[in-house]
């Protein structure tokens, strides 16, 4: 099938016998040979670095260069046992840092399979939804507002469809889009109106369109290269990067004083090198990023478990901070599933024999279709009138009652329209119908009379929670151009109305008052009637009397910063259009909050990208919104927002935590052989200790830190400030004194071993590494001591301890590790001496917590 490359320059028929196809589209077999032709409609991602270039970057720190290169020298000129086991160590670094890489790898890989998207094509004639990758030349695809354009499509059909080309174009100005043959060689994609393109938004109307590209033959593809740049850091990968490289420096700093002071003393090079060298590759916390990209994209690995699908790594780490939750109503805190309670009709001359005109209102305005098993699909405003119908008429009457008036137009409905118009042929004449918000419909009354008497007896119902819909419309002797339609929404005659409940999903109110203790305040913005959202919010715990509502005219009228002294009081927003969601964000954000914002529609896109955590539906979000939204909930459910946070501050609490352990470790490290010859002491621990240490403590205890349970009280602590610093909160107190007693106890081990005559060596090597267990067991928790915590609630944690304890009993006593390590097999006194010199550590964290307690208490008070 060889393609020309303007299709805007065909019409539809040339294109359709070009590509083998028609109106409704493929058969499925046709498709499948087409998919292995053709092959997936996807965007190849930028080839992967093979695993053993992912091994080989591992050695490409500067340090452990400079460290292979001592070792190498020193093994030349001295001791080759030293050479080879400091090389082993570096092999099984690597293979320790690569592991590491690539676990974080394949998180971030299985996340990304989670958000494909669906499109709804022609299959064998029927209108199906099937993953977009599997769209083939030929395909003749649906689209409506809200979608993202799934291939290269050359439109068949639009109806006033805008498409959003900024991703391909820069052009941020939706463009209106047609189907008419256009001239003009080599048309630039911005100027081929006739056509839509893969990777671009529509944000108005609908269509179909003939898939005419897919993959990267499309001219997003053609361009995809550009596209495929790594994500940026988030903010505490940058932060720990800039760390990193300070911390670097001072520990280069002291590595090469202690080298100089050693030369000074008189002590032979080799051996000083490699012994600043060691500590120095040892000091520096060169895991910590790849730890902490683990971290995140386990974490968000967890919460698409729970529910919640992270589009953008920095909200797994900054959900911690929400103070503001701004929800949705419909779907989100209540359960989508509508069904009128209460039918109130209009007596007015009938336009048809059978049916009353309420019933022509609830029976054909609207866009519900009915499934193969008769089913109504579609909105769920809309599914509970027809479902009402079904109550009222057979499956057999309502489509013969749709058949006898057929739709001819339509004037969709809008949210900040809040009604919806339809047009259908009555003999010679076009019955308009129309059916909104109460006030959007009351507007448009003939008589206003009946307008008033609408209003007041709707907001009786609205007062019991319930969404009501008016309904109303007229007849015209023919229906003008389509430009004309929306004016024609004037001087009807009222029909009736009814009401539906839509009732609160039932975990919400648990969620509400868990956002409570926790600091968050929970808000609603819905564009229902305010005595309906108060109803709703006050069910769920939102809304108590004395709080705020504020309606969107309310809000239209306040200047920016009235508004922002206010909205701290508000927790229901009502009648408000998608549009001023983006005002509330910002208010809050001037108030130095950290809002989450809910969204589902085109309109909504805004507020999400602004928002700090922008929250779409998975369920009935739009694309667009989807595109836009930091993160995505696959149950649309309120309560996931909520679990998500309690995740999103364990995973910073665990980050925090192995951030704490791993540099107090290396503090320690830093502390005993810096202070060591201060003290007139021999240098405590040779190269290969150090190395040894570092290999075993910083990467698997570490790692199993991150699946550290949440703190038992996490939600009832205030969101973390989102600029607050990792040491603050005591962190970095902790990193200087609790290195400092690990050394002080590894020294004060060597001063009396030494006088002793024990094997001070081989017990300073172990008090140190006994030390670091007992550290990574009270590090657990900030605030609950071990024994209240569960010895046994982390497993992995507890493995790494075990098996890293059973490694150092191993170096000790295995009589052929003895002369590689340089150690003796200590007796039973100098054993437990060693032993009860590293728990000291374990309790003296063990008391700063309790200190720590009181502390809280003392402040609290
Ligand atoms: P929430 O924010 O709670 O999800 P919503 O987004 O459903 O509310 P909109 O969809 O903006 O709110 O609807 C606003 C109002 O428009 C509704 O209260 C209702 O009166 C009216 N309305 C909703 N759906 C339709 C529809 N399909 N046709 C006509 N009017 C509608």
């Amino acid at each position: 099938m060889a393609l020309d490359v303007h299709f805007y320059q065909k019409n539809t028929t040339e294109l359709f016998s070009e590509l083998k196809s028609q109106n409704l589209g493929l058969s499925s077999s046709e498709s499948q040979k087409r998919l292995e032709e053709f092959g997936p409609n996807a965007l190849q991602e930028k080839k992967k670095k093979p695993a053993w270039l992912l091994f080989l970057g591992q050695f490409k720190d500067f340090m452990i260069l400079i460290l292979a290169a001592a070792a190498v020298i020193s093994g030349i000129v001295g001791d080759l046992t030293d050479t080879i086991i400091i090389l082993v160590i570096i092999v099984l670094n690597a293979v320790l840092g690569f592991v590491q890489e690539y676990r974080a790898e394949k998180a971030m890989d299985s996340l990304k399979k989670l958000t494909e998207t669906q499109t709804k094509v022609f299959r064998d004639g029927q209108l199906v939804a099937v993953p977009s990758r599997e769209l083939v030349p030929g395909d003749v695809v649906a689209l409506e507002a809200g979608n993202m354009v799934p291939a290269d499509l050359r439109l068949i059909e639009t109806f006033s469809l805008k498409v959003d080309e900024s991703s391909l174009t820069g052009e941020s100005v939706p463009i209106d889009k047609q189907t008419g043959v256009l001239e003009g060689e080599n048309l630039n994609p911005g100027d081929q109106l006739n056509m839509a393109f893969k990777g671009t938004l529509v944000t108005n109307g609908r269509a179909t369109g003939l898939v005419v590209a897919t993959g990267m033959k499309t001219q997003i593809g053609k361009i995809a290269s550009m596209l495929q740049e790594n994500p940026p850091l988030t903010p505490l990968q940058q932060r720990m990067q800039r760390f990193g490289k300070l911390i670097s420096v001072i520990i280069l700093g002291i590595c090469a004083a202690l080298f100089i002071a050693g030369i000074a003393r008189g002590e032979e090079i080799f051996p000083v090198l490699l012994l600043s060298v060691s500590l120095a590759v040892a000091a520096i916390p060169e895991a910590l990023p790849a730890l902490i990209t683990i971290a995140l994209s386990l974490g968000a690995g967890r919460l698409a478990k729970k529910k919640a699908l992270i589009r953008k790594l920095p909200a797994v780490e900054s959900l911690g901070s929400v103070t503001y939750i701004c929800t949705d109503k419909t779907g989100t805190l209540t359960q989508n599933k509508m069904t009128v309670t209460e039918v109130d009709a209009f007596h007015h001359t009938p336009i048809s024999a059978e049916y009353s005109n309420l019933q022509l209102g609830l029976g054909l305005c609207h866009d519900v279709h009915l499934d193969k098993k008769g089913r109504p699909e579609g909105e769920s405003t809309e599914v509970a009138l027809v479902e009402r119908m079904l109550q009222e008429l057979t499956k057999e009457q309502y489509q013969s009652l749709i058949q006898s008036f057929p739709r001819i137009g339509e004037v969709p409905f809008d949210s900040s329209r809040k009604r919806m118009s339809t047009f259908h042929q009555v003999g010679d004449q076009v019955l308009m119908l129309c059916k909104g918000a109460p006030e959007a419909v009351s507007s448009i009354l003939k008589k206003k009379e009946q307008a008033f008497q609408l209003q007041e007896s709707a907001e009786g119902w609205a007062k019991k929670g319930e969404r009501v819909l008016a309904f109303a419309g007229k007849i015209l002797d023919q229906l003008p151009e389509e430009a004309e339609w929306i004016n024609l929404e004037s001087e009807l005659d009222y029909y009736g109305k009814v009401g539906m409940i839509d009732p609160p999903r039932e975990e919400v109110k648990l969620a509400i008052s868990e956002c409570r203790t926790a600091g968050i305040h929970p808000v609603m913005i819905t564009g229902d009637h305010p005595a309906t959202a108060r109803a709703i919010a006050n069910a769920v715990g939102i809304w108590k009397k004395g709080d705020v509502t504020l309606t969107g005219t309310e809000l239209g009228n306040l200047s920016d910063e009235d508004f922002a002294n206010q909205v701290e009081n508000v927790s229901v927003y009502a009648r408000v259009a998608p549009e001023q969601k983006l005002r509330i964000v910002k208010a809050l954000q001037q108030k130095g909050h950290f809002a989450a914002m809910t969204g589902d529609g085109v309109n909504d896109a805004p507020s999400l990208k602004a928002a700090n955590i922008g929250v779409a539906m998975g369920i009935a979000g739009t694309d667009v919104s989807k595109e836009a939204a930091h993160m995505i909930l696959l149950d649309d459910n309120f309560s996931t927002i909520v679990r998500a946070i309690k995740e999103g501050r364990r995973i910073y609490d665990n980050i925090v935590k192995f951030i704490k352990y791993i540099m107090t470790c290396n503090g320690a490290e830093i502390w005993t052989i810096g202070l060591a010859p201060f003290l007139g002491f021999p240098n405590p621990l040779l190269p290969i200790h150090i190395l040894w240490i570092n290999l075993v403590t910083d990467g698997l205890p570490a790692l199993a830190l991150a699946n550290e349970r949440p703190e038992k009280d996490i939600m009832q602590q205030p969101p973390r400030p989102p600029k607050q610093s990792l040491f603050a909160n005591g962190v970095g107190y902790h990193i200087v004194w609790v290195g400092m007693l690990m050394a002080g106890v590894t020294l004060f081990t060597q001063y009396w071993a030494i006088r002793q005559g024990w094997h001070w060596q081989t017990m300073v090597f172990s008090v140190l590494a006994f030390s670091q267990l007992g550290h990574v067991m009270a590090v657990r928790s900030d605030r609950t001591l071990l024994w209240q915590q569960g010895f046994l609630s982390n497993k992995p944690l507890l493995l790494a301890v075990g098996s890293t304890f059973l490694l150092q009993m191993g170096v000790i006593y295995l009589p052929f590790l003895n002369p590689i390590f340089r150690t003796e097999p200590l007796d039973l006194q100098e054993l437990l001496f060693s032993g009860g010199m590293a728990l000291i550590v374990f309790h003296a964290v063990e008391l700063e917590k309790i200190i720590r307690r009181r502390f809280a208490h003392r402040l609290h008070r």
